[in-house]
């Protein structure tokens, strides 16, 4: 069947060598866009080692080498080990655990010379294929194994996706190293039988969906990281308002899905020009990250807070009524109030004017927001301090 494809090894392991240096344009690529991190530097690397391997292995099979084949044969391989290796550190450095350099390179240089040191590896081809594909096996699955078991949120698919083409090379390579080790016939790595054709065709194919497994792995990291950088707000970490739309939608959505209530919370801090102008603009910053975390200490795990501007907030709270939300206003308002925050100096008081109002199930998003706009308003024309609902 593979015959049929008219494919022998010699191509093949060329184009694997073109898939080694894809590989590493490719991850260097991303390294200078802009993605610096040693991940893609190890799998760029990972590359050429990979490249140069199968390079190795094609002229071995094509132009005279100035070497003897078992030499080149063992630097092909030790090289296609090398880059198993540095795709396993680049995963290392990605999920930020130690990377195993000294060991991959002892590896390597094991691999380089075991052909001197271990004549028995030179001699039977039955224990090189052993030695290699566990060397291989232990690279390649160990790197699939730490990106399988890895979380961050929005990644586990692409983590998954790359942990599964490591796998099932590894898992080729296994079933490779079991054929030799059972079957009697067994042929060099060059010869036209159907195992070898099949390694060779399944090498080419690792060499470029690990490529773009990593690379896109490597687009949806940075991806998430700067949606999460657009979300929040930079001073209080907070949700910030362009989050506000997404969260608002979800909201409305569930509680009618739900036939649940839902109230909003919006409050703005009394007097805040006062306090800036008092003590200057960057204990106003330090104020506003207190009342952010007060914030959090107060509201229920189920609300979701924001930052609504300068120095206004806003919660969402989800299965609240009016009166409800208005109790948890009021409890944040004293809290506020009674508790002076102490900046370096001086203690300050601080009050809030609240404005909670609960969804109707129909208006729109602005419209209540209007009236919960319209609630603080009166609070703080009622004398500031207080909770209007
Ligand atoms: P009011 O009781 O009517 O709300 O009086 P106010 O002085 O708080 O008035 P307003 O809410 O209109 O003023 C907001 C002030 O908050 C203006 C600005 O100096 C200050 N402010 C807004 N954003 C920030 C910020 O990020 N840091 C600091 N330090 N101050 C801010
Ligand atoms: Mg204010
Ligand atoms: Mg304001």
């Amino acid at each position: 069947m593979l015959s049929l494809l008219m494919l022998d090894v010699r191509t093949l392991a060329f184009v694997s060598s073109l898939g080694g240096f894809l590989m590493a344009v490719t991850m260097a690529g991303i390294y200078f866009a802009g993605l610096r991190n040693r991940a893609s530097l190890a799998w760029s690397a990972a590359g050429l080692a990979m490249g140069l391997g199968y390079l190795v292995g094609h002229l071995l099979q094509t132009v005279p080498v100035p070497m003897p084949a078992w030499q080149a044969g063992a630097l092909a391989n030790a090289l296609i080990g090398l880059s198993y290796g540095l795709i396993l550190v680049g995963v290392q450095y990605y999920l930020a655990y130690r990377p195993w350099i000294i060991p991959v390179v002892v590896l390597t240089l094991l691999g380089l010379l075991s052909s001197f040191l271990f004549p028995e590896l030179r001699d039977s081809l039955r224990l090189r294929i052993m030695v290699l594909s566990g060397w291989y096996i232990v690279m390649l699955a160990g790197a699939g194994w730490l990106l399988w078991r890895a979380y961050r949120p929005g990644m586990r698919f692409y983590y998954r996706a790359a942990a599964l083409v490591l796998f099932a090379y590894a898992g080729f390579l296994l079933l490779r190293m079991t054929y030799a080790v059972f079957s009697a016939a067994l042929t060099t790595s060059f010869v036209q039988d159907p195992l070898q054709l099949a390694n060779f065709l399944l090498s080419m194919m690792f060499s470029f969906s690990i490529t773009m497994a990593l690379a896109v792995m490597l687009f949806r990291e940075k991806q998430v990281e700067l949606q999460q950088l657009a979300q929040r707000d930079p001073l209080t970490g907070m949700n910030n308002r362009l989050s506000l739309e997404q969260f608002s939608r979800q909201a409305m959505e569930q509680a009618r899905l739900g036939g649940l209530p839902l109230s909003i919370m919006l409050f703005d801090l009394d007097h805040f020009k006062q306090i800036n102008d008092r003590f200057g603009h960057q204990a106003g910053d330090a104020l506003l990250k207190v009342v952010a975390g007060r914030l959090e200490q107060v509201k229920r795990a189920s609300d979701t807070s924001f930052r609504f501007g300068g120095e206004e907030f806003l919660v969402l709270l989800p299965g609240a009524k009016a009166e409800q939300a208005g109790e948890v206003a009021e409890r944040y308002r004293q809290i506020l109030s009674e508790e002076p925050i102490s900046l370096s100096a001086e203690t300050v008081m601080l009050t809030a004017s609240f404005g909670v109002v609960e969804w109707d199930g129909q208006e729109s998003w602005d419209d209540l927001l209007g009236r919960a706009d319209k609630a603080l308003y009166q609070a703080k024309h009622g004398g500031r301090d207080r909770v209007v609902s």
